[in-house]
């Protein structure tokens, strides 16, 4: 039977609509995709990224939850997180101690898992607000190694259903995983710049980085900063009479002693050679002098076991200076420099004194900060 040519051409007309409608949606959705996947290449830090992923992806994507399950055996991600001043920023983030879970989960096909949100199987992954209707779970891998997962949920039962194209959400948990990877390595790297490669501690760089920091933190909480100097006596002699290298693994024994008189919230660096430098946090003048006269006492009261013959001695001088809010209101840098002054002329005059003891900064030439 022939069909009226006019009711053929609607007909076609309106399916055109409905593919060139499809086409702009699908480009929309493709322009967002590359929009999001750029903010994630070029997130400039780990907390960046983090935000871009589960603050991101909610909104554009127009998400009920998005959360990240993260595989970190060895707390690396946390221990970042935690310098960085936020190991509460991301709720939505959850950390596993082992990946066995989640690769039970992918199976070996390791592919984006879609379907209705199940509590049995997907609670863990969803610990944070309401349950979603459909889920998508996507693996985050690199080179074939799982990072975690990526937890994607929605209101609506029918946006993630089993059997659905899965390339776009591939793609997406890749970008992930790469950026993760990226945001890793580059904390790793700004990490091993600030650290002393022979003795573990931080640098001069992170402790000139710290000191104004914390000297900017004194102004705004009203507690005092202390900073102690610290020089080996004699260190000149160890090496002489003992060599090079049993001169570096008494400062490596040093710097361990004196960090386990200190809290994790202090600092501590090699200043360079055989000196020290700490600042210790909400730490009045009273407090600091006990501090200082533990760690005068554990270098002095044991000797070095360095194997062998070279059981030694080793004495340390130590200078204390405090900084209260009170005494410097305008200049950081100023104020920061001088603290450091006034601890290394204690560190001095406790050297004139005879070594293996503690002096405070001010007492007498100096005066007061
Ligand atoms: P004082 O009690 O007055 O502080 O005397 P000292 O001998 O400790 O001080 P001095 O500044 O004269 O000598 C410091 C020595 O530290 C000289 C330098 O060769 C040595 N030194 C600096 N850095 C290192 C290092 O990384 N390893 C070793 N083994 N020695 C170092
Ligand atoms: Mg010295
Ligand atoms: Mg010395």
């Amino acid at each position: 039977m022939d069909r009226d040519p006019s009711s053929e051409n609607k007909d076609l007309r309106r399916r055109l609509t409905a593919v060139i409608a499809n086409a702009r949606h699908n480009e929309e959705r493709m322009r967002r995709f590359h929009e999001q996947e750029l903010q994630l290449l070029s997130a400039s830090g780990l907390v960046d990224l983090l935000r871009h992923i589960v603050v991101g992806h909610r909104q554009v994507f127009e998400l009920q939850s998005v959360t990240l399950t993260l595989i970190d055996a060895e707390y690396e991600f946390q221990r970042l997180l935690a310098e960085l001043g936020c190991s509460d920023c991301f709720p939505e983030v959850r950390f596993v101690d082992s990946g066995a879970g989640l690769a039970a989960f992918f199976g070996s096909a390791q592919m984006p898992r879609l379907g209705e949100f199940r509590a049995d199987r997907h609670a863990e992954l969803f610990h944070v607000g309401p349950p979603p209707a459909s889920v998508a779970v996507l693996p985050l891998l690199r080179q074939r190694r799982l990072l975690g997962s990526l937890n994607l949920g929605s209101q609506a039962a029918g946006r993630f259903i089993p059997g659905s194209a899965t390339d776009f959400l591939e793609r997406l948990g890749a970008v992930v995983a790469i950026g993760l990877e990226n945001a890793i390595n580059h904390e790793r790297l700004k990490h091993i710049g600030l650290i002393d490669a022979l003795t573990g501690v931080h640098n001069r760089r992170y402790f000139d980085r710290r000191l104004t920091e914390e000297v900017e933190r004194v102004q705004r909480s009203g507690q005092p900063l202390t900073c102690l100097f610290l020089d080996v006596d004699h260190f000149k002699k160890v090496n002489d009479v003992h060599g090079h290298q049993v001169g570096d693994r008494v400062l490596q024994e040093v710097a361990a002693r004196v960090k386990a008189q200190l809290r994790l919230s202090d600092a501590l660096g090699r200043y360079g050679g055989e000196e020290f430098s700490a600042l210790l946090v909400q730490t009045d003048l009273e407090q600091a002098t006990d501090i200082a006269e533990r760690i005068r006492a554990s270098i002095a009261g044991e000797p070095f076991r360095l194997g062998g013959a070279h059981d030694l001695r080793v004495t340390m001088s130590v200078g204390i200076a405090v900084l209260l809010p009170q005494d410097c209101a305008g200049d950081i840098a100023a104020c920061a420099e001088r603290l450091v002054a006034l601890a290394d002329e204690a560190v001095y005059r406790a050297k004139q004194g005879g070594r293996n003891r503690v002096e405070i900064a001010g007492k007498t030439a100096a005066g007061p900060l």
